[in-house]
């Protein structure tokens, strides 16, 4: 029997690397809008003041590409079995951002299938998105059968855990498909709100990010962190991971394929002292086409000052 446009599609995906493809319908997500809006009126988002731009186009893919009928959502695994270094010379690193960055690494993967669906019919128009396309990846993700969405806020999947990359194709052509939406297995479970020493995870799917240690240490341009961040960095230079590596879903975590993520110079976790005398030129040399670049050299000698002052406690 002849595969499906969709079965095609997906073995593509496989093989590229992805561990996971599903497809949508490319409607307004209105649920989502909702919550954004509500998250966005209690000032959660903090200064990431593009989250509150156009909250129409982040829910209406149409708005994002006109023709759109499908979205294709994947997901990458990026688990590696390293171990975060713990000393207080050190300040840790976020998971995701330990090897190359994962816009480049995604971007690259997803425009192989769109061409590759380009093959399928002539007539496909795909728009490429990874993170920084204003879309609501986790919801789509949900949509397409790929995971749910924890009480963490990130997206677990049952094979992997939350150690993904989420990315997106829109193509104008409709895909069938049996797509089984994933329940919510969380349960009971409160492990990740117990243990946010911030208690950023305000309620169940909820997070504040003014009060998250990932938002402060990345996004957050103040000259300052502020003092319930400074009193509970746990060793965090760039991001934090604590809500996903208490999530019982990640005993599933599996090592990746993808050799980019591995981390870079095998740093976990990078010396303070190291970052509070880095030059402009070596800043650039170390972190080409990493995703740290996203804190900027400022950002990171604010949060390793507040580390070894913390040290110094
Ligand atoms: S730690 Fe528990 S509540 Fe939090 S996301 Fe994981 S399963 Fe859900």
């Amino acid at each position: 029997m002849a595969s499906t446009i969709a079965e095609k599609i997906r073995k593509k995906a496989l093989e590229l690397g992805f561990h996971k493809v599903g497809f949508a319908p490319a409607e307004t997500l209105m649920h989502e809008r909702d919550l954004l809006e509500k998250w966005l009126e209690k000032g959660f988002h903090g200064e990431m003041l593009w989250m509150a731009r156009e909250p129409e186009k982040r829910t209406d893919p149409k708005l994002l590409f006109p023709q759109a009928k499908t979205v294709i959502s994947v997901a990458l695994n990026y688990y590696t079995p390293f171990q975060h270094e713990e000393t207080p010379k050190k300040g840790k690193i976020s998971r995701y951002a330990w090897g190359d960055d994962y816009h480049e690494i995604l971007r690259e993967k997803l425009q192989r299938l769109l061409e590759f669906i380009k093959t399928l019919d002539h007539e496909v128009e795909g728009k490429i998105c990874v993170d920084t396309s204003p879309i609501m990846e986790k919801a789509w993700a949900v949509r397409a059968g790929l995971g749910w969405i924890g009480k963490h806020s990130n997206l677990i999947t049952k094979d992997y855990g939350s150690w993904v990359f989420l990315g997106e194709i829109l193509v104008n052509i409709e895909i069938e498909d049996e797509t089984k939406i994933e329940t919510d297995h969380c349960g009971s479970c409160t492990a990740c709100i117990n243990a946010c020493p911030t208690g950023a995870i305000v309620e169940p799917y909820v997070v504040n990010s003014n009060l998250c240690i990932s938002y402060a240490t990345i996004e957050l341009r103040e000259p300052e962190l502020p003092e319930k961040i400074k009193e509970n960095l746990n060793g965090w230079l760039y991001g934090c991971d604590i809500c996903q590596e208490v999530c019982p879903w990640n005993r599933f975590q599996k090592e990746t394929e993808e050799n980019r993520f591995h981390p870079r110079n095998n740093e976990t976790s990078v010396s303070i002292d190291s970052i509070l005398s880095m030059t402009h030129e070596q800043y650039i040399e170390r972190f080409r086409r990493s995703p740290m670049k996203r804190a900027k050299l400022q950002g990171l000698k604010r949060n390793a000052e507040a580390l070894k002052n913390s040290n110094q406690k």
